[in-house]
């Protein structure tokens, strides 16, 4: 794990409903075709075996796995893909009996897939395995993959990374990079717009958070005038756009700013819940949070759009790189206190910010934020990623926001820092029952009638 985990690897732009389940999945897909590709072996391949481990393939359909890997065998990625031919991907390959592995025909079969949901490979609850096989069925080509959280994905081989330089500002805990940001007199969106310059350049640096923070705001208002059910047999009715018409009426709009803050936030969830494009903040189960906050302050608190897509995220991804380094930010791994949790901290870090809280000001507001997830479990009903996900979101924004109220009533100081809130929500996630890592084998996943 390098020491510094840039905002742009936390912010991605890309489709739903999970960044774990549908993000990860697509990218190691892809991986492996040109893997199949660079191997020589494509003009060969005859057919493509997945199998689904552990958490993926407990919840994979629900969570768009199956659409996801065969759009990514195909060659597309979660950044430039149009969800629409995602969305009828896999419907598609049963109708047809076919696939592509990157230009290549191949015959397919629903039993190429298989699922293992009681099988955990080793390295993580996410395990993917791909095999390029012949026409008699041998094995050209065999990879294993893990989507690790938040989209990223790691392998049982090594897995070429684009090469960057040096940070000028590592640091691998909260109490680190207080001490830089004490040491140099810089805030954290300062430390952290170093650090990024140092990878990307400040050209391509400014123009891809603009464009993470666009997407956000599309996302919301996209959400915000969307009507219909989600998909899925769950028949869940998307309710953002009632809310705004309920909302817009209110002649002084401030007297429930709560209520837009709460419906921002399922705006976003129920587009991801509909496979369409949201950016992973820092996973997409838990992709309301961050955007539903920052939206709400420049709304209701007047913070500048471009004050947002600089100092708020990267303030908030400066906190969500400590979660992913130190703790995890997936479900599978640590339940939702690792993806609402983490989301609700950053997002409160970086209102804190850009409110004009000082620096232990907004390290207390992401530890205040956390502390009050620690423990939450991840139980999607059906293994779709909306109930309880997208009221979930609301919730947490608002805590977030509750959060950071507290906070800059005080001067900073408290008794448990963010580092020891981080530690233990990673601790609670490894005694946190697997029935409620992703699996929809507890809570309310059980507990719910499904009809
Ligand atoms: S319950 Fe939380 S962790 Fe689980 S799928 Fe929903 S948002 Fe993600």
């Amino acid at each position: 794990m390098p020491d510094y985990i840039s905002a742009l690897d936390l912010f991605t732009i890309g489709i739903g409903p999970s960044s774990s389940h549908t993000v990860g999945p697509m990218r190691a897909a892809l991986l492996f075709a040109e893997a199949v590709n660079a191997e020589g072996k494509l003009t060969q391949t005859h057919r493509v075996s997945v199998k689904l481990f552990g958490s993926l393939g407990a919840t994979g359909p629900g969570h768009g796995t199956t659409n996801a890997i065969v759009a990514g065998l195909n060659g597309q990625t979660p950044e430039t893909c149009n969800p629409d031919d995602v969305l009828v991907s896999w419907d598609k390959a049963i109708n047809t009996s076919s696939i592509a592995i990157l230009n290549h025909k191949i015959s397919f079969e629903e039993k190429d897939f298989s699922f293992q949901p009681l099988i955990r490979l080793p390295k993580h609850s996410n395990g993917l395995r791909f095999s390029a096989l012949d026409e008699n069925q041998e094995a050209l080509v065999e990879q294993t993959y893990y989507s690790v959280g938040g989209g990223f994905v790691e392998a049982d081989h090594p897995i070429s990374k684009p090469t960057r330089g040096e940070v000028p500002y590592p640091f691998i805990s909260a109490d680190q990079l207080l001490e830089i940001c004490l040491k140099e007199n810089k805030t954290i969106a300062e430390i952290a717009f170093a650090n990024e310059i140092a990878l990307h350049g400040e050209e391509q640096l400014v123009s891809k958070l603009e464009a993470i923070w666009n997407a956000m705001k599309l996302c919301i208002e996209e959400g915000l005038k969307t009507k219909g059910v989600l998909p899925g047999y769950l028949a869940v009715d998307r309710r953002a756009a009632d809310m705004a018409e309920q909302l817009s009426v209110v002649q002084d709009p401030s007297e429930v700013s709560n209520e837009w803050l709460q419906a921002y936030a399922i705006a976003v969830n129920e587009q991801n819940a509909s496979g369409r494009r949201v950016v992973t903040a820092p996973t997409n189960g838990a992709a309301g949070i961050i955007p539903a906050v920052a939206y709400w302050a420049m709304k209701f608190k007047g913070v500048d759009s471009s004050v947002i897509a600089r100092d708020y995220l990267l303030t908030a991804a400066a906190i969500g790189s400590l979660y992913k380094r130190n703790a995890s930010i997936s479900g599978a791994e640590a339940g939702c206190q690792g993806e609402v949790g983490s989301a609700c901290s950053m997002a409160a870090a970086g209102l804190a910010a850009v409110l004009g809280g000082s620096v232990p000001q907004i390290e207390n507001a992401a530890e205040i934020a956390m502390e009050h997830n620690l423990g939450l479990t991840c139980d999607p009903v059906g293994g779709f990623v909306q109930m309880p996900c997208i009221e979930r979101n609301a919730i947490a924004s608002g805590t977030a926001v509750s959060a950071v109220r507290l906070s800059l009533l005080g001067d900073g100081s408290h008794k448990i820092s963010l580092d020891t809130v981080i530690e233990t929500m990673r601790q609670t996630g490894l005694d946190m029952s697997s029935k409620y890592k992703e699996t929809s084998l507890g809570g309310l996943a059980v507990n719910v009638v499904e009809c």
